[in-house]
């Protein structure tokens, strides 16, 4: 029996759309191995988001190939259409496959490359990778066009599932017993599939019956609604977490990066968010050395990053990325000056995470378990997405389950308890 193996880098979104690439490889007889130097077949999910994660592909794929000379390997992801990345390891890669087309290698992998779309590919029943805790694509792409990202023309433009196959996909996830859906797109908030909105899906997959939680990510500050914030409010099984990327604290970088917002903007949506949610835990992203940020620019970020006191930041260096609009300005911020100021951006959010964790001292919350090491303790995350580490002492738990913990102590990005 012919064997594969995938390789995924980059976003949650690219672990989903692996998740349905397993599926059709499956159903065409092929079985998974470990072994990624003897496999049959090797796909390797690519990003293109930033320069270092697409560099990872250029020493991988000429060394897999090397050692197994027999394997067929097939790119997809981000870069499967580049053309100066197909230039580049030509010599390596056997099969181009665009993410779109994934539902054609359930036909003949050989003639992957040919096939027309015939559906969307969020269709294909995925093979999920957790038995408790399930990624739910609700679409695809991306119209922002904001100046530094890849993604629009990556992934094409935002085309989303209707709520019936979604909802479909989550009642089946309640049923086999998953106790956590994350629902997934690049603007998850900008979901409009008819007359339902993301708000009116929120609601409707909240109403499904069942023990489970619902977290979504990521939203995009611009379609972040009024009606979204009360319906995250109502909804009892929505995780009260928000991935909201900021991307910069400085108006002109904003407006450089085409992000359709203002600062006080978003400090008004954070306002609104935790006068609706006191427990609210806050996550967002934020890029340094924008072409032409200034000092003083950069010092807007670090002001908003006091202000907003974020639980958790994903805080990249600018990574110049061919096609995108920015990509013709001068790259001009040093790159030991990139590295300064993401390093006083996460001094300032270590301060802020620790500040919001101390809240947690003495409370007990819910816990979803996810792990165990091998000396027993367990790994786990609480509603708000904070990880969590506690022992289960006799009780026989398994993951999947959700547990009573009570904190006894906090650090910057993680809480330990014991069971209460
Ligand atoms: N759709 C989301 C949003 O609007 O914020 C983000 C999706 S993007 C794939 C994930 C993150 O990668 C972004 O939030 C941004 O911080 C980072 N990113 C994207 N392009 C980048 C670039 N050229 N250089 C550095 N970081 C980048
Ligand atoms: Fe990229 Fe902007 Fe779209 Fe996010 S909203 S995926 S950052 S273009």
């Amino acid at each position: 029996m012919l064997t594969y193996h995938i390789i995924t880098i980059g976003c949650q979104m690219n672990y989903a759309d692996s998740e349905r690439l397993a599926s059709r490889l499956e159903q065409n007889g092929y079985k998974k191995t470990a072994d990624k130097y003897g496999a049959d077949f090797l796909v390797v999910n690519t990003c293109g988001v930033r320069q270092s994660a697409e560099n990872r592909i250029y020493g991988l794929i000429p060394k897999i190939k090397k050692e197994n000379l027999r394997s067929k390997i097939i790119l997809t992801g981000c870069l499967a259409e580049r053309k100066d990345v197909k230039r580049r390891l030509k010599d390596y890669v056997d099969i181009w496959l665009p993410i779109g087309k994934i539902q054609s290698v359930f036909r003949s992998i050989n003639e992957a490359e040919n096939e027309k779309i015939k559906y969307n590919y969020l269709e294909i029943k995925p093979n999920y990778e957790s038995k408790f805790s399930a990624f739910l694509p609700i679409g695809n792409g991306c119209d922002n066009f904001c100046s530094y990202c890849v993604v629009p023309y990556a992934r094409g433009r935002e085309t989303y599932r209707s709520a019936k196959a979604i909802l479909a996909e989550a009642n089946d996830l309640v049923k086999k017993g998953y106790k956590e859906i994350i629902l997934i797109a690049q603007n998850v908030n900008s979901y409009k599939s008819g007359k339902t909105d993301f708000a009116d899906l929120l609601k409707a997959i909240n109403s499904i019956k069942g023990d489970f939680w619902i977290r979504f990510l990521t939203s995009h500050p611009k379609d972040m609604s009024k009606k979204l914030i009360k319906t995250m409010a109502d909804s009892d099984k929505v995780c009260k977490q928000i991935y909201l990327p900021v991307q910069a604290g400085d108006d002109k970088i904003l407006k450089a990066m085409n992000r359709k917002y203002t600062v006080k903007h978003y400090e008004q949506l954070i306002k609104t968010i935790r006068q609706a949610m006191p427990e609210i835990s806050v996550t967002t992203d934020l890029i340094v050395g924008f072409p032409g940020e200034t000092k003083k620019q950069f010092n807007n970020s670090l002001n908003l990053f006091k202000q907003v006191k974020f639980d958790m930041a994903y805080i990249s260096e600018y990574s110049a990325r061919p096609g995108t609009a920015a990509f013709k300005l001068p790259d001009d911020v040093s790159r030991q000056e990139k590295k300064n100021r993401k390093s006083r951006l996460d001094k300032i959010l270590r301060q802020t995470a620790l500040i919001n964790n101390k809240k947690y001292l003495g409370k007990t919350v819910r816990v979803l378990a996810e792990n165990q090491s091998k000396a027993g303790e367990w790994f786990g995350k609480t509603a708000t997405g904070k990880d969590i580490r506690f022992l289960a002492g006799q009780l026989d738990l398994k993951a999947g389950d959700f547990v009573n913990v009570k904190v006894a102590g906090v650090r910057e990005f993680c809480l330990a308890g014991v069971l209460n």
